[in-house]
């Protein structure tokens, strides 16, 4: 085959079309698919009965940028704090809506506390935990009947660890059946969707718009993940959330969570993500909004805050300057961005390069907004400082750190301020 006159293109696919699920908190709208930009959500993990601390987690991951927030509701006292901490939220100005989290008793805490209700601006409801046998479709419907009272769009989310057993079951019957059986594996992905569109469709004869759902099948192993939301994806119009579930700790969870969303994004499929972090002793929580924003960014497909460009150093670094001034200009830029975000539009999309030496130091810093070169082994102690592919200037002393950040601060106000 003769490639010569083949253009080399991107290989991102169409996004898939969906319908759209707007979710509502006041003013604020975040809509989930018909094309829109992929959402970024979180989980808080605090008992939602306590207020002040779950209120606290919610206004911290939403200023790290999570655009809805899920909060576990499991009892009386969770449902009566939910419009406590609603108000709580409000009058501290975040207005990010909020998604009920209902296992086993939720048909009992939605219609018990219609305040609950109605301070959530989602319902996530797993068919897999709404009871057992005749009581599973009474107090689906009970659900179902809420959100449409409430007018609220509802998450109906399958999940590994509690599938419907009884739709399980018969599957497997019907399975053994087959002149061929499939494997058990199959089966078991067979299982997942069927409970979530079947779900779906009972949501839809109830009376719930198909623009009031979304869906999604968790399970914790990436090729798992991959085929089950690929035959979701093919099989259905609904908007879809994408998550691994149990990702597990540190850079396991990382990578585990990006190799399997990143598959499903470059194919077109998801509409909303969760990075399912177990976060280490007293590593914040808002590490999984900082994990799902990079992926989505190092995609292509949105921009959160500026990207540093940095290469690993070698044995050409000079010293732990370089390492260091990295970091610190990664937690600089991160730090800029809830007043930058407003002030300075487009900033998300700045670029800085932070180089060891001279040997890819210079190119690199040319391709990006601004880029610093520091010197390696041998070098003179210069470092030269680029901006828009040209030399601007070249810094000497102590405080590259402080001098690098006064350059970056004076490039953001002249090239993206425009208010106020
Ligand atoms: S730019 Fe220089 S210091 Fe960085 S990895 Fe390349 S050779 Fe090493």
């Amino acid at each position: 085959m003769n490639f010569q006159n083949e253009p080399v293109i991107a290989g991102r696919m169409q996004r898939k079309q969906t319908y759209g699920v707007t979710v509502k908190n006041g003013k604020n709208t975040v809509l989930i698919g018909q094309g829109a930009p992929v959402v970024v959500q979180s989980m808080t993990n605090t008992d939602t009965s306590d207020v002040e601390a779950t209120a606290r987690q919610v206004a911290e991951l939403a200023r790290a940028g999570s655009e809805l927030v899920r909060l576990t509701v499991n009892t009386s006292e969770a449902a009566k704090a939910v419009p406590l901490i609603r108000d709580r939220l409000d009058s501290l100005g975040y207005d990010v809506p909020l998604a009920g989290d209902f296992h086993y008793n939720g048909h009992l805490l939605l219609t018990r506390f219609p305040d609950c209700a109605r301070a959530l601006s989602k319902y996530r409801i797993n068919p897999g935990n709404v009871g057992q046998g005749a009581k599973k479709d009474a107090h689906f419907a009970d659900m179902i009947a809420v959100a449409c009272r409430y007018d609220k769009p509802v998450r109906i989310g399958v999940n590994w660890g509690s599938l419907d057993q009884g739709l399980l079951e018969r599957l497997m019957n019907e399975n053994a059946e087959r002149r061929q059986p499939w494997p058990v594996q199959s089966v078991m992905y067979e299982a997942l969707i069927s409970s979530a569109i079947g779900s779906a469709d009972r949501a839809v004869e109830l009376g719930l718009g198909q623009d009031r759902i979304v869906l999604s099948c968790k399970v914790s192993g990436v090729q798992d993940l991959i085929a089950v939301y690929r035959e979701l994806s093919r099989r259905c119009p609904y908007a879809l959330h994408l998550g691994l579930t149990e990702a597990g700790v540190g850079s396991k969870g990382i990578v585990a969570s990006v190799a399997a969303l990143s598959v499903l994004l470059q194919e077109g499929i998801g509409d909303t993500i969760r990075i399912s972090l177990t976060p280490g002793p007293g590593e914040a929580r808002t590490k999984e909004i900082v994990v799902a924003q990079e992926l989505l960014q190092t995609m292509g497909m949105r921009n959160f805050a500026p990207v540093v460009v940095s290469c690993p150093g070698c044995g050409r670094t000079s010293s732990g300057l370089f390492q260091k001034l990295a970091n610190s200009t990664q937690d600089y830029l991160r730090a800029q961005m809830p007043l930058w975000k407003d002030r300075f539009p487009g900033v998300e999309t700045m670029s800085v390069a932070v180089m060891g030496c001279i040997v890819n130091g210079p190119g690199e810093s040319r391709h990006a907004n601004i880029g610093i070169s520091l010197p390696g082994n041998g070098e003179l102690p210069a470092v030269p400082v680029f901006e828009d592919g040209e030399k601007k200037t070249t810094l000497r002393g102590e405080n590259i750190e402080g001098q690098f950040q006064e350059i970056i601060l004076k490039y953001v106000e002249s090239h993206y301020g425009s208010k106020p």
